[in-house]
């Protein structure tokens, strides 16, 4: 008897587990609610909202072979041992799980018992993050090579298991807010289809200039990540849409269509980026936790400031743009790129916040919250690989490029509605005080110039070179197919050249 145990592939095309499973014989399609998973500090209410309308679809999608999705509530290791029990000679298939510090260990567990039990676990890759790289010299010629390969084929067939289900638990069971979102995105594979659909057909076209904006970055961008992160499409079967999509725009020489295109090859690398990010956790799991680069321990660990940071966290700092972005998050799960990395930038500059909490923060608002892409990002905004350009974003400037109008600020920071348009970014300069709007927690421009005073010290240090090199050697991406050696130089010059500009 095969366990095909879902983790974060919620669906059942281009799964090769359950492919090969169903194929080897019948198969137990199983679900864990691990209810130490939830009290976690980056899970929320809002995950578990999407993450039960994800299972109830691909319940539904079992059914229709015939079987259905067994939802087991407790401890992963207990539970399998009691499976192997009842049903003695027991195979388990998973894909691969590159997720937060508490899944890593969990596996570890998992792991341990199977080899001590004589359980064969078999474990894929998903998408195309690999396990145990040695190098990540032509990394990139890898991921185009496994996304160029044929989507793996739904079952045919499928013969089941019969198992006890447990009910699925509700929010207050695990602890969890019930977290009701403004427009809530739907989980599922259905709707995960309908945003591709959508976005590749209609919605796409002005991606690339239009997803800086928060205005019309919710329309413009594809909104999938969060069913990118519980699996209900896969990354493949994304890149191939979109491929195909290009093609027909392509081959379609009446209509030259350049902005579809210059927008959905943007789309394309960063459905790369995507593994690419995942790939730096997968690597070293202990980026969730510190620094990337260890020249950058100490710096902001022992000056941590609670009242900017609950005036981050409830979208008061005073800066509009700052907050009209902090409460538009909480609201609706979803921000646009730019507009996340400057929220982790303000705080971890201006406010001068170690990144740890302000990202545990930020874990809990996004619906679509997928550690490696996370963690990494966050250490690259708050500067801390050393293989980056140190870049700190200026709320106003974000504010006055991405919403000259004032449009989102207004909608988002009510106190700001009757405020003049000429003031919308910069209320503290206006002849009339906004009222219940609090002024600028902190100088803009003092404190981004003493954050970079502080981030450039730290490049100047003797050892910094050294470290970066090997940072950017386990995790940078680059082209084609260097030597290590020559990746250490062509570094070194690099570095020398940022740090004389
Ligand atoms: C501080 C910070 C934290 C972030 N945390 C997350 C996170 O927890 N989960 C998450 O999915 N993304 C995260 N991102 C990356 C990015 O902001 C989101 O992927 C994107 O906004 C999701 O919206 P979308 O699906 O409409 O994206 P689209 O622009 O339509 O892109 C499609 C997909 O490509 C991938 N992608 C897009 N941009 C990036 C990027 N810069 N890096 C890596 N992959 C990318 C995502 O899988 C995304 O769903 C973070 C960015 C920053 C700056």
């Amino acid at each position: 008897m095969n366990i095909v145990w879902f983790k974060r592939d919620l669906r059942l095309e281009d799964n090769k587990i359950l492919l090969e499973a169903s194929h080897d014989g019948p198969i137990l399609p199983l679900y864990i609610i691990e209810k130490e998973l939830w009290l976690q500090p980056d899970l929320t209410g809002r995950h578990y909202n999407f993450l039960k309308q994800c299972l109830d679809e691909l319940d539904q999608s079992l059914r229709n072979y015939g079987g259905k999705l067994i939802i087991r509530v407790g401890d992963a290791v207990q539970i399998l041992a009691e499976l192997k029990d009842k049903h003695s000679s027991i195979k388990l298939y998973s894909h691969q799980e590159t997720w937060n510090g508490w899944t890593f260990s969990r596996d570890a567990q998992v792991r341990a018992w199977a080899r001590k039990t004589n359980v064969h676990w078999i474990e894929k890759a998903q998408h195309g993050v690999v396990r145990g790289l040695s190098s990540r010299n032509g990394w990139s010629a890898k991921w185009y090579s496994s996304m160029n390969k044929p989507a793996s084929q739904k079952p045919t067939h499928i013969e089941f298991v019969n198992e006890r289900a447990d009910l699925i638990p509700t929010n207050s069971e695990l602890k969890l807010d019930d977290d009701e979102l403004y427009q809530a995105p739907k989980g599922g594979r259905r709707e995960a289809k309908k945003l591709l659909n959508s976005f590749l057909n209609s919605r796409g076209e002005k991606y690339r200039s239009e997803m800086s904006s928060p205005l019309t970055a919710i329309d413009s961008c594809s909104r999938l990540s969060p069913h990118i992160a519980f699996g209900t499409i896969s990354i493949k079967e994304i890149y191939h849409s979109t491929t195909n999509r290009l093609q027909d725009l392509k081959d379609n020489s009446t209509h030259p269509a350049k902005d579809w295109i210059q927008s959905l090859k943007s789309f394309s690398s960063r459905l790369r980026w995507h593994c690419h990010f995942i790939q730096k956790l997968e690597s070293e799991p202990e980026i969730e936790f510190r620094n990337m680069n260890s020249c950058y321990d100490g710096l902001r660990e022992h000056c941590f400031n609670r009242i900017y940071f609950e005036a981050w966290k409830s979208g008061h700092t005073g800066y509009p743009m700052i907050d009209a972005c902090m409460r538009f998050l909480t609201a609706t799960g979803w921000l646009n790129f730019r507009m996340r990395a400057l929220l982790i930038s303000f705080s971890s500059q201006h406010l001068w916040l170690h990144w740890r909490e302000p990202s545990l923060h930020l874990a809990g608002l996004f619906t679509d919250y997928e550690p490696g892409i996370h963690y990494s990002q966050t250490q690259m905004q708050s500067g801390t690989t050393g293989i980056n350009t140190i870049r700190i974003y200026n709320p106003i400037k974000q504010g006055l490029d991405q919403d000259p109008t004032g449009t989102f600020v207004r909608q988002w920071v009510p106190e700001l509605e009757n405020i003049d348009p000429d003031f919308i970014h910069t209320p503290w300069l206006s002849p009339s005080k906004p009222k219940g709007y609090p002024p600028p927690i902190v100088d803009e421009k003092t404190s981004r110039q003493k954050a970079s005073k502080k981030l450039y010290a730290v490049k100047r240090k003797p050892e910094h070179k050294e470290i970066a090199t090997e940072v950017y050697i386990k995790h940078g991406s680059r082209k084609g197919k260097q030597t290590t050696k020559g990746t250490r130089i062509s570094l070194k010059n690099k570095l020398q050249g940022e740090l004389n500009f």
